[in-house]
């Protein structure tokens, strides 16, 4: 059995995380008991960690089955930086690495070993030889024809079972949908698998659905609000990430497009500078995203509608998977559904798709609080509204459109059900285009009587009405636009209609974006943002793997100047603070001291008491030398020393406090309320600790908060 306590204390080690993610606890004391499980957990919900920690904990290999190179690549690369010795076995290496492996895999160097289901043949032969503790299958959707990455190769897996029946199987996906769920624990021939299932919600996401108008300016204005960040605009034509990867770049937001059609080289390197922070934006069709672990992308927009709900949330589930906050937009537009239809149409299982795309319309449509309607998607009833999506954050005002949909209503009635939405608002409107005169349509009753409605606001209140059943399109007959039974009770029976008011979303002005750059670039977490990016160059891994954002959040927040308050940190577990924490903190006590500077030179010239003591400090005199030196008392000293450290002074306490002295005061400190004094100290250890270093010891973990 493994307590709490180590898993804690190997989470904190290895991958330097203070605190379990849902479920990931329970999922990894499962799988070290020697169960199968089965995992289902949203994109970002930290699936990894749920068989990577057992495998630190086991006596064998833990072999991981993965569909992408690039996946394994980076979970490898991960892993490393990580201190786990890890590799992965595929097509793309020289026989010479392969050979290599192998020998480490003999020899027990290796805890987790990579392989695409392709090259599970490999293992036959090495299984004589080496102990498999755990088999996880990662992207374990990618077995069932239900799912929406179904891969071949993946269907033999089956066998793994069979030949390995004692050791424990884990399967891990993103999707929840129940056939590919089944589908799975029966194709890999899991025995009574424990099934974990985590909640879908990643409420660090925000939500929020704006109309397409301008949308290539509202985007170019988002994204000036934000520079250096990075993010995705999903599209859905080729043609279409070209024309906005080149608007924004001729704005001076450098963005490059991605889809099938550029050749494969090319997108691999499109990709690998996206993941290396190497460029910050990438307008993409959908297919981009899939198999990378980035996890500082702050946002995604879609300037196109996605044709369903499950990838509309993959595909922001790319945000944000570092838990801290990432926005979302969808640009919303009818000439895409109807496009999306046409799509539907020349494919296999139409009416599926269709009513797929419904809901997805619906949504872009609701009313009420977006996340509910999404997760209630993925079967998730939630109680509370999220107030973190657009419509809780600004609720529709409704008003009474009678008036409104029995003039609509009436149009569609004229027009003698032939007509599509366009049409229509322009009859309404009393148009004068040949759309309406080539047809005589200025002739019938009730053309023209909604004149005083905007073209834009009419057509919003069309797709309520269809939304709210009122009327609906005929996809087959040119879209046009049809009664329902619906309709008969507001032209006839004086039903209400409550409609709500089309709201302009003040796509926020791009004023001063230049000063917020440059404040941007002056924060310490860009100071440390550049170091990352610096240091992940000259290992040739992604930023990320160095440090995630969440981490330099927090030094930035808490700016740790000693090793003890670096690890500390979130993230930083041991390897990573023997590989960069010199560095980083250096950096931190680099920025503070500049700030420091930077504040005296605006106070006053006159030379500053604390600094000569620093000068001197630095050449390496003693307190009771610079005393001596100074002609001023100990004490005094004492509080330069303080204050410098303080300020940020790089001023090591440590050595003048031992971490045993430093761990009663922090035990007093409880037991005395925070006392400020330092008399009540002083008296609490029975005279037995001086003045001195209980003040350095109440200013060291004062600065600690
Ligand atoms: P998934 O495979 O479910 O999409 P990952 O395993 O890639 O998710 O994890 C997503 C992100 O969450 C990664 O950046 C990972 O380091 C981070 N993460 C995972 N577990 C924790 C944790 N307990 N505390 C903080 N961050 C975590
Ligand atoms: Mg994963």
């Amino acid at each position: 059995m493994v307590t709490t306590a180590k898993l804690h204390s190997t989470l904190k080690e290895y991958f330097g995380y203070e605190k379990f993610r849902p479920l990931q606890e329970k999922i990894a004391s499962s799988i070290l008991s020697g169960n199968d499980n089965l995992v289902i957990m949203p994109t970002g919900g930290g699936k990894s960690i749920c068989f990577q920690l057992p495998a630190l904990l086991f006596k064998g290999i833990t072999l991981v089955i993965s569909p992408l190179i690039a996946l394994m690549k980076d979970q490898v690369d991960g892993l490393n930086a990580n201190g786990i010795p890890s590799a992965y076995l595929n097509s793309s290496q020289s026989a010479e690495e392969n050979f290599e492996i192998i020998n480490k895999l003999k020899k027990g160097e290796i805890k987790l070993l990579y392989l695409a289901p392709e090259s599970l043949a490999i293992l036959e032969t090495l299984l004589q030889e080496i102990e498999i503790s755990c088999i996880a299958i990662d992207e374990a959707h990618c077995i069932s024809s239900w799912g929406h990455d179904f891969r071949p190769a993946y269907t033999q897996l089956g066998f793994l079972k069979k030949r390995l029946p004692n050791t424990p199987i884990v399967a891990l996906t993103a999707t929840a949908d129940k056939a590919t769920r089944e589908d799975i624990a029966s194709q890999l021939n899991l025995v009574n698998p424990n099934k974990h299932i985590a909640s879908f919600d990643r409420p660090n996401i925000s939500l929020e659905v704006r109309a397409a108008q301008d949308r290539v300016k509202q985007i170019i204005d988002f994204i000036q609000q934000k520079p250096n960040e990075s993010g995705i605009v999903y599209c859905l034509s080729r043609k279409a990430t070209e024309q906005v990867a080149s608007s924004l770049t001729k704005k001076g937001i450098p963005a490059k497009a991605y889809h099938a059609g550029i050749n494969h080289e090319e997108r691999s390197k499109i990709q690998e500078d996206f993941i290396y922070d190497k460029s910050q934006i990438i307008c993409a069709t959908i297919a981009f995203g899939m198999g990378i672990d980035k996890s500082n992308i702050r946002w995604v927009i879609h300037y196109n509608l996605p044709k369903n709900l499950e990838g509309y949330y993959q595909e922001i589930g790319r945000a944000g998977r570092d838990g801290l906050k990432a926005k979302t937009i969808l640009f919303y537009s009818y000439a895409d559904v109807i496009q999306l239809q046409k799509f539907a149409d020349s494919s296999g299982n139409k009416e599926v798709q269709l009513s797929k795309l419904e809901r997805m319309q619906q949504y872009t449509e609701a009313l009420s609080c977006r996340r509910k309607v999404l997760l209630s998607y993925f079967g998730e009833l939630v109680e509370e509204d999220c107030m973190n999506c657009d419509v809780c954050k600004n609720p529709p005002a409704f008003f009474d459109g009678t008036i409104i949909a029995q003039k609509i209503l009436s149009g569609i009635f004229r027009l003698q059900e032939k007509e599509p939405l366009g049409t229509l608002v322009d009859f309404l409107r009393g148009s004068q285009n040949a759309s309406i005169y080539d047809k005589g349509f200025q002739q019938l009753k009730t053309y023209g009587v909604a004149r005083d409605i905007s073209w834009r606001d009419l057509q919003q209140y069309v797709i309520q009405l269809i939304n709210l059943g009122y009327c609906e399109i005929a996809f087959h007959e040119n879209n046009a636009l049809k009664l329902t039974e619906f309709s008969k009770k507001v032209l006839f029976d004086k039903e209400k209609v409550r409609l709500t008011t089309v709201v302009d979303k003040p796509s926020k002005k791009a004023k001063t974006t230049k000063s917020s750059t440059s404040v941007a670039n002056n924060s310490l977490f860009e100071r440390l943002r550049l170091l990352r990016l610096q240091l992940a160059q000259e290992k040739g891994i992604p930023a990320y793997l160095v440090f995630g954002d969440a981490a330099l959040k927090q030094m930035e927040k808490e700016r740790p100047m000693s090793d003890e308050d670096f690890l500390a940190i979130d993230g930083v577990g041991k390897k990573k603070f023997e590989d960069y924490g010199y560095v980083f903190i250096k950096e931190i006590i680099a920025f503070q001291k500049e700030k420091v500077v930077v504040k005296k030179k605006k106070k006053t010239n006159k030379v500053n008491t604390i600094e000569v003591t620093y000068d001197l400090y630095k050449k390496g005199f003693s307190a009771e030398d610079i005393a001596n030196e100074r002609k001023l008392s100990l004490a005094t000293i004492q509080n330069h020393y303080t204050k410098l450290y303080q300020e940020g002074y790089e001023i090591n306490l440590h050595e003048f406090i031992s971490k045993k002295e430093l761990d009663l005061i922090k035990e007093a400190k409880i037991k005395l309320d925070n006392s400020n004094s330092l008399k009540a100290y002083y008296d609490y250890f029975e005279e037995a600790v001086p003045y001195d270093i209980l003040k350095f010891g109440l200013t060291m973990l004062h600065k600690k908060k």
